[in-house]
């Protein structure tokens, strides 16, 4: 423990961000770092408790009270031997990571948490900085060869992994870069993507081979891995976004929040983008959806100028704090104001879609709604509504962004080419903790397995499956586990 009354003496800070008026003028990360003295006084908040529920918060087991420990003492090697130990990619995490360690940080039960996740980035940008972020190529290759399906976290996590245990990884990537939603999908005012492709570079020289541009399925059939590969690891990620299939969902202006979000990816890096190109610029813009997603194109949307935004949820507003159904230390849904919600946006809850309204060119002018009210149960969660009579009406909109999240995996090309049994809400099934699927040698991991989840969620599934899959051919494991025991299982 860094400072013994480090937690009476200061108070949670975060670094300044830019302002909204300047920051929605580009598309570049708006945080700024902390001077040193500001982290020092940070990390001394941490209280080195008995019992770190934050270890057992974070699905990554990250070590937090003894990086704290190291970042107040400035032992910026051991900040950064620790933290890397448990997590692959602390420059992700540390900035788009929801920081569910914060929700079960005992100070939290009376103060405001430590700044958990901001001291995560900074020991990785600190790290990087001092050079100590260095590819680590295996003295020793196995000889045994894998596929991983997929470069998002989950994929990259296994591959990193995998790597590290001296087995010759390919990863198989459809789009024309490697990153998943990392890299195609969550905007660069959040994670600006020279951070992604850093940490592919190193990756690169360590060993992992990239072979993007590469849809296993169609461009390599899935008999050819499994002819090929000793082992295969799905990281495909949940793509099948959930639809609105409610009358006018044909008219030009609707669409799904990831057609909208990867074009501008792609633009922000100069690249090429194919096909209608689909931009918020002076239009009334409706996201459907009040998620990450959902919030993301709003950001969006401000960046490129849009005349009005209005994110609609079809559940009811969440509390503001925490309620007796959501004690510390779980996750607590709460109403969350992201900084895209704080750059501009008026946001709805509790109203339904009826129709998408267009002109007699196909053109999308409008969006029928209707308010609804919930019924709940006894712990006050919400189970059915009925719509409110005379709140129907017509708001204008040229431009809806579906933001309701992923079903599932696609399951046409590698899934039905494979045969792995799915699960009932259509994932493939693989038991969390094993990670084998129905068929041999091939494993699952991140929301291709889980369904659609989170970044530190996706690390922590592609860590676990490559320590079965390093099992399952050498017959042991030395890679490291958030599990204890199971290192020795
Ligand atoms: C817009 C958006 C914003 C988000 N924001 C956040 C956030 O702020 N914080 C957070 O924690 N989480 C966020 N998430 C969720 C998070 O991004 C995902 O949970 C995570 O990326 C899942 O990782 P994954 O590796 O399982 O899959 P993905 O990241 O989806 O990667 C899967 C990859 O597999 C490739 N692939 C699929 N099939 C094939 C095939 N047959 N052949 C070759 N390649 C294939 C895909 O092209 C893709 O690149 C967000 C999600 C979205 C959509
Ligand atoms: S990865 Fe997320 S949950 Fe884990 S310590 Fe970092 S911010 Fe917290």
């Amino acid at each position: 423990m860094g400072k013994i009354t480090g937690f009476k003496e200061f108070t949670r800070e975060l670094p300044s961000k830019r302002s909204p008026e300047e920051r929605i003028q580009d598309y570049k990360e708006f945080n700024t770092m902390f001077a040193a003295d500001k982290l020092n006084n940070q990390a001394a908040r941490c209280m080195n408790c008995g019992i770190p529920f934050c270890h057992s918060g974070c699905p990554l087991g990250n070590i937090i009270p003894e990086f704290n420990d190291a970042v107040y003492k400035e032992n910026w090697e051991e900040a950064y031997t620790i933290l890397s130990s448990t997590n692959n990619f602390p420059e992700f995490t540390g900035r788009i990571c929801p920081a569910p360690c914060e929700s079960s940080c005992v100070l939290g039960i009376n103060k405001p948490a430590v700044t958990i996740e901001e001291i995560e980035k900074h020991i990785i940008e600190i790290a990087y900085s001092k050079g100590l972020v260095k590819p680590k190529v295996p003295l020793i290759r196995s000889g045994k060869t894998i596929a991983v399906i997929g470069s998002g976290p989950a994929g990259l996590a296994a591959a990193a992994q995998l790597n590290k245990a001296g087995h010759l990884v390919t990863v198989f990537e459809r789009d024309d870069r490697a990153g998943g939603l990392l890299r195609y999908g969550i905007p660069d005012f959040k994670l600006e993507k020279w951070v992604v492709e850093r940490r592919i570079q190193i990756m690169r020289e360590e060993g992992v081979v990239f072979k993007c541009n590469t849809e296993v399925g169609v461009h390599i059939l899935a008999d050819e891995l499994l002819r090929d590969f000793d082992a295969i690891v799905l990281a495909g990620g949940s793509t099948m976004p959930r639809n609105l299939p409610a009358p006018g969902r044909e008219l030009k202006g609707v669409y799904y929040a990831m057609q909208f979000l990867k074009q501008q990816n792609k633009r922000v890096s100069e690249l090429e983008v194919q096909g209608e190109e689909i931009l918020a610029t002076g239009k009334d813009v409706i996201v459907i959806g009040g998620g990450d997603t959902g919030s993301d194109c709003v950001g969006t949307s401000n960046r490129q100028g849009a005349k009005s935004i209005i994110q609609f949820e079809l559940m009811p507003v969440p509390p503001a704090s925490r309620t007796e159904s959501m004690p510390w230390p779980t996750y607590p849904m709460i109403l969350k104001t992201t900084s895209s919600h704080e750059e501009g946006c008026n946001r709805s809850w509790s109203v339904n879609t009826k129709e998408f309204v267009g002109d007699e060119n196909g053109n999308l002018t409008g969006i029928r709604i209707v308010d609804v009210l919930w019924e709940t149960d006894v712990f006050g969660r919400p189970i059915k509504f009925a719509e409110v009579e005379g709140s129907e009406r017509v708001l204008p909109a040229q431009r809806v962004f579906l933001a309701m999240g992923f079903l599932f995996p696609q399951k046409v090309g590698l899934l039905e080419q494979l045969g792995v049994e799915l699960d009932e809400r259509g994932n493939v099934r693989a038991q969390e903790g094993v990670y084998q699927t129905s068929v041999n040698k091939v494993f699952a991991a991140g929301d291709m397995r889980r369904g659609q989840s989170l970044v530190v969620w996706a690390i922590s599934e592609g860590r676990e499956a490559a320590r079965r899959v390093d099992q399952f051919l050498s017959g042991y494991t030395s890679l490291e586990s958030k599990d204890a025991e199971s290192m020795y299982a």
